[in-house]
């Protein structure tokens, strides 16, 4: 039995031996390149679209044999653009309002490709030559908002123009993070708009103050904005810039954690300090209180009004699943135009979520 065990254990070794030797056998030869694979699957966004161009992003397409992976892109069938090393093509001297669908392939120059498919519409203005009348409503002193072509520039400081007890404040406050460490927020001054907390308390509120948290934020969506095909879900971080400078976030607090636990940090009007900024969750009531004002612009171009709408001085009664409707507004001209509203829903039995989305348009970054 012992023997049979032992041999048994050297034709194992041998099998092993032998087939180590023939795989080092195979890289050596380098030329058994019988199961190439193609590129992996990626995806093709559209990014911007205007009145005669659009351009597309796409993910990067990676090859399981380390082959070069190059783009080429092709518009109705026509090819515009061959091996591309960027992922990334802008299309011009396009008819306006018109529909294009092309492909991306993916191409290891070993015969694999795997191909993407895209489709946008291109707008029906030319370049337009004054603002939306919506934007007169955005701080002066904290938002800068320009045209650009066939776009409109959105950019902010991110600080609100309305008081807060998140301002800097010489109160001493402690939270415990999420490492058992033990965060302190106190500054050696009182900011002008700085008010003590009602809403909230001081146990409750999030670390960090409005100050701490200068930073830029810029946003770039088409001045003619157009509803998408299909509509896109809202992730985490801003979604929108409200007219007061500081910017709007969806009803989540981070990855699938809901907002709930965090409401009690809210201050009067719904926001609070976060990683990156002091941001709306809820009807912000320092400027905005059961009525039809103007909120800010979401990321895909569309403004955000109160809960009731201007064209009846009531509350929308044909709101989609994301709150939007096509009416008249108070900046509108008298045109109907697509806009979104703060739903008339309690949340908690006392809030109203700014907007829980998803973009019915196509959403820009906001960076
Ligand atoms: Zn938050
Ligand atoms: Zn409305």
């Amino acid at each position: 039995m012992k023997n049979y065990f032992k041999l048994f254990l050297v034709i194992l070794s041998l099998s092993t031996a032998f087939y180590a030797c023939s795989s080092d056998d195979d890289s050596s030869n380098g030329n058994i390149n019988t199961d190439n694979q193609a590129p992996s699957t990626f995806s093709v966004t559209v990014s911007a679209t205007a009145a005669t161009g659009a351009t597309i992003n796409w993910t990067q397409a990676t090859d399981a044999d380390g082959d070069t992976v190059t783009y080429n892109v092709n518009l109705e069938d026509a090819e515009v653009a061959s091996n591309l090393s960027v992922q990334n093509y802008t299309f011009s001297a396009l008819s306006t309002s018109t529909t294009y669908s092309g492909t991306v392939i993916a191409q290891d120059g070993n015969g694999g490709e795997t191909t993407s498919t895209f489709s946008f519409t291109t707008s029906d203005e030319t370049t337009p030559s004054t603002l939306h009348l919506a934007f007169a409503e955005f701080d002066v002193d904290n938002t800068d908002i320009m045209l650009s072509g066939t776009n409109v520039v959105i950019e902010t400081n991110g600080l609100p123009n309305h008081t807060s007890p998140y301002w800097s404040n010489t109160v001493s406050r402690s939270i415990t993070g999420p490492n058992g460490n033990t965060m302190t927020t106190v500054s050696d001054s009182n900011h002008p708009l700085w008010v003590e907390p009602t809403v909230t308390s001081y146990d409750q509120m999030a670390p960090g103050n409005i100050d701490d948290f200068n930073g830029s934020y810029s946003l770039t969506v088409s001045a003619n904005p157009q509803l998408a095909a299909n509509s896109t879900s809202t992730g985490l971080g801003a979604i929108g810039i409200s007219i007061s400078g500081s910017v709007i976030y969806n009803d989540e607090e981070g990855p699938n954690v809901p907002l709930d636990n965090a409401v009690g940090s809210l201050d009067y009007t719904a926001a609070h300090t976060g990683p990156q900024s002091y941001h709306y969750h809820l009807e912000p009531k320092a400027w905005s209180n059961d009525d039809e004002n103007l909120i800010g612009i979401i990321a895909d171009g569309f403004f955000l009004y109160g809960r009731q709408c201007n064209s009846t001085n009531d509350y929308p009664t044909n709101l989609d699943a994301s709150g939007g409707h096509t009416s008249t507004t108070q900046h509108s001209e008298g045109e109907s135009e697509y806009h979104y509203h703060i739903q008339n829903e309690l949340y908690l039995n006392q809030y109203y979520i700014l907007f829980p989305g998803d973009y019915q348009g196509t959403p820009s970054n906001i960076q």
